[in-house]
């Protein structure tokens, strides 16, 4: 059976004094019936990780190279975080995407890289409001899961989290039944090119928008193991209770 994950991506938010938040959420979740991880910016990795050397919270990075290292002034590799005592990095977020112009052969090459080292990627995708209006969401989902994950994922070592760009920071999150729809048609999709032992460990993420008030609608839809959570993730009293609505 898949163990839940409560993942929260702090993206360019925090300095050292953040890190105090890391561990007000351990003493909250000593024993967590779930997963918990806290992504911070690169800067923090080290120091979270320190922190959290003795309780339940798992660190993880918001971007690797694709490459193992070279020529890549402020980059960092797959090896460097997990150097940095790390062993999860989200991949292929929106604003990766977006800001950076990253593609799926971009992506995919990252993951493998994180794969290389040992590394669980979280790979992200989702739809522009614009693509949803259009009908073709589960389109650009199954061009984005074929193009994004790379072959040689166990399913341990893989999390998708299915962000709707226009759910992210919005306050608006999408009908359960419109989750569970995408969700489905991840878990069908992995099963097809991974088969079932594969698409079964793939631990589903939903994330935009997941706050206190409505993590528990979100929870309950089928296929749904867990949320990758942004700005509700920085402070712990208001992802404590995202965590709790999990376990
Ligand atoms: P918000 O939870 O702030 O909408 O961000 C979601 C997200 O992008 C997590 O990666």
């Amino acid at each position: 059976m898949r163990r839940k994950l409560a993942a929260g991506n702090w993206k360019m938010n925090g300095t050292g004094q953040a890190l105090s938040e890391l561990a007000d959420l351990a003493r909250a979740h000593p024993d967590p019936a779930c997963d918990i991880l806290i992504c911070p910016p690169a800067t923090l990795l080290h120091r979270a990780v320190q922190i959290s050397a003795d309780n339940a919270i798992n660190v993880g990075a918001q971007d690797c190279h694709a490459e193992a290292s070279g020529a890549h002034t402020g980059d960092i590799s797959a090896e460097m975080i997990l150097d940095a005592g790390a062993r999860h990095v989200i991949l292929g977020h929106s604003e990766r995407r977006q800001d950076h112009g990253e593609s799926d052969a971009a992506v995919c090459a990252k993951a493998q890289a994180a794969l290389n080292v040992g590394l669980t990627a979280i790979i992200c995708l989702g739809e522009t409001l614009a693509q949803r209006d259009a009908s073709a969401t589960l389109d650009i989902i199954a061009g984005q899961l074929s193009g994004s994950v790379p072959d040689a994922v166990t399913g341990e070592n893989l999390v998708i989290a299915y962000e709707p760009i226009w759910a992210i920071g919005s306050g608006r999150i999408p009908e359960p039944a419109q989750i569970g729809e995408v969700h489905g048609f991840l878990r069908a999709r992995l099963k097809e090119r991974f088969g079932a032992d594969i698409s079964d460990a793939v631990r589903l993420l939903y994330g935009g928008s997941v706050k206190p008030e409505n993590a528990a609608e979100i929870f309950a839809v089928p296929d749904v193991d867990g949320a990758l959570v942004g700005g509700a993730s920085l402070k712990a009293a208001e992802f404590s209770p995202i965590i709790a609505a999990l376990e």
